[in-house]
């Protein structure tokens, strides 16, 4: 009930309230008559403030000042009934002590009243505060405890009183320390999140962590330090012990308070990292396997690149001994035939120690050599060193280069294994065809982006198209003897100085490759 707003907004007035009410405007009623209709000489409109001052906690701050103005005009109707209006002076003088008296009572209920609201309004404030911190406490999935580090704080300071400088040391020198610091942290609270992560316990079980607390948890140590040294918060990992004796990793945060009078209710979050934990090592543990793998995968790759690529001088020494042996076993033995073997056994030789040393600099990361090598000079002595394989197949070779074309910057024998590489798989692609159509064409041009292109065009079968889609993936082959590695290590080792190499069908039939090195090489 509002009554216009005159009247306190509550549900409904008490007895009590109704009562004093009553009484006040009866009393008001009374003196109005006393004043009105006796001869009492003194100021009796003075009294009207008792009737304020009854009505003040029932009436609202409207309510006030309209009894107050009720009041003040009664006592002047009063005044102008008993003394007309000219009136006395003694009179008239009572009756603006009594104004005076119920105005200022009247201010003073209302700065009362005020007062009192706004007390009113900040209790009412704390209060829905309270329920919603209390509401995110308890409904947090975040386990949380307000916890009593009163008595530890003391306890610390005391330490810090008597000298101790180094709790860490300290804690070492008494084995009790811990369990003692433990036992005078007290649980004040603790929301269903925390109850859970100790195993569903219930919250009378809680009131104390001696138990769930692992006796060589280092972290509960780490909070007493941060304590000791009076910092403003805490976080670490640690582990506890759940009522059915697993081990749980927890992410523990601490804000200590500002006021050491606070201490008493400290906030402890902890969230639950078993897991987390636990895939982080299984990630590193498959990591480290993945090394290993990945080192085996390399050491792998390594012989399979060394194998392939030492086949040919190592085939190509054999032929040569063995050339070496027949003339030798003339009689009497072509001395200077044999001269020519050995110095292409020596040459052989040579080129597989270049390529086992280019591997080797390729694995170890060292800087490799660049040379200023003229491709068309490359490809001739490619060509002469595969002469007695071109010569046995019946392969024509020929070569044409644009003039004024430059010396690349380059890795010699890099390119060299690449032409290699492609020019024994040109051979061995044409092994089905027609001898009198055997052919490789090799065309040295200028490039796009500063860079020479070579393109090697055979008249073998040409690429299948499902070889053409893996033919740079490593292991892909169509050989029964093959490795599949030659392409794919030629590939990457032309990348890794900025080149390229492509492959595809000729429109006139055959397979055609084509690399680019860049005049000036890209170094890693
Ligand atoms: P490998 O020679 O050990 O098989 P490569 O990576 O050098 O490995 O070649 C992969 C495959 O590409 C070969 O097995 C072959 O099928 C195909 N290939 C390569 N060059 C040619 C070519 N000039 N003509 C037809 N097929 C080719």
């Amino acid at each position: 009930m509002r009554l216009f707003g005159l009247v306190n907004p509550k549900q409904r007035l008490s007895p009590y309230e109704i009562g004093v009410v009553s009484f006040a405007f009866l009393l008001a009623a009374t003196l109005f008559y006393l004043d009105t209709f006796t001869d009492i000489q003194s100021a009796l409109a003075t009294l009207y403030v008792i009737t304020l001052l009854l009505s003040a906690e029932t009436l609202t701050e409207r309510g006030t000042l309209l009894l107050a103005g009720v009041c003040i005009s009664l006592s002047a109707l009063s005044y102008v009934a008993g003394h007309g209006l000219q009136g006395d002076l003694a009179a008239a003088l009572r009756l603006t002590v009594a104004i005076a008296a119920m105005v200022i009572t009247c201010l003073l209920i209302i700065r009362n009243q005020r007062a009192r609201l706004a007390l009113i309004k900040f209790n009412t404030d704390l209060q829905s505060s309270e329920e919603r911190y209390r509401t995110i406490f308890e409904q947090s999935r975040v386990a949380l405890w307000e916890r009593d580090y009163s008595q530890v704080r003391a306890l610390l300071v005391k330490l810090r009183e008597n000298g101790v400088s180094d709790l860490q040391a300290y804690a070492r020198n008494n084995p009790d320390f811990i369990a003692d610091c433990i036992a005078c942290i007290p649980t004040v609270a603790a929301n269903a999140a925390a109850l859970e992560l100790l195993g569903h316990v219930d919250a009378r079980n809680v009131s104390s962590m001696r138990r769930y607390i692992a006796q060589d948890d280092a972290t509960f140590l780490e909070l007493m330090v941060a304590i000791f040294n009076r910092e403003s918060s805490f976080e670490g990992k640690g582990s506890i012990i759940t009522s059915d004796g697993t081990t749980r990793l927890v992410l523990l945060t601490v804000g200590f308070p500002e006021d050491v009078a606070n201490f008493d209710r400290v906030i402890v979050g902890m969230f639950d990292i078993t897991e987390r934990e636990m895939a982080q090592k299984a990630l590193f543990e498959a990591q480290a396997e993945l090394a290993l793998a990945s080192r085996a995968a390399t050491v792998g790759a390594l012989s399979a690149s060394l194998a392939h690529e030492l086949n040919q001088p190592l085939g190509a020494l054999v032929v040569n001994a063995q050339t070496l042996q027949r003339w030798l076993d003339r009689d009497p033995p072509d001395l200077a035939a044999v001269s020519r073997s050995a110095e292409r056994i020596v040459r052989d030789s040579q080129r597989a120690s270049d390529i086992i040393q280019s591997t080797r600099s390729m694995l170890s990361e060292r800087t490799p050599v660049l040379e200023s090598v003229s491709l068309a000079d490359l490809v001739s002595e490619t060509q002469m060193l595969m002469e007695s394989e071109l010569a046995k197949n019946r392969i024509a070779f020929d070569t044409s280069e644009t003039p004024g074309i430059t010396a690349v910057s380059a890795v010699r024998i890099e390119l060299q294994q690449v032409m290699i590489n492609l020019f024994t798989n040109a051979v061995q692609a044409m092994a089905a065809t027609p001898e009198q159509h055997r052919r490789i064409s090799v065309t040295i041009e200028l490039a796009e982006c500063q860079s020479v292109s070579i393109k090697v065009h055979d008249s073998g079968p040409g690429l299948s198209p499902e070889v053409l889609k893996n033919l740079f993936k490593p292991f892909c082959t169509t050989k029964a003897t093959g490795l599949g590695m030659g392409l794919a290590i030629c590939r990457s080792m032309l990348e890794a100085r900025g080149g390229t190499l492509t492959a595809d069908n000729h429109a006139e039939g055959g397979a055609l490759f084509q690399m680019t090195v860049p005049i000036e090489a890209v170094h890693e």
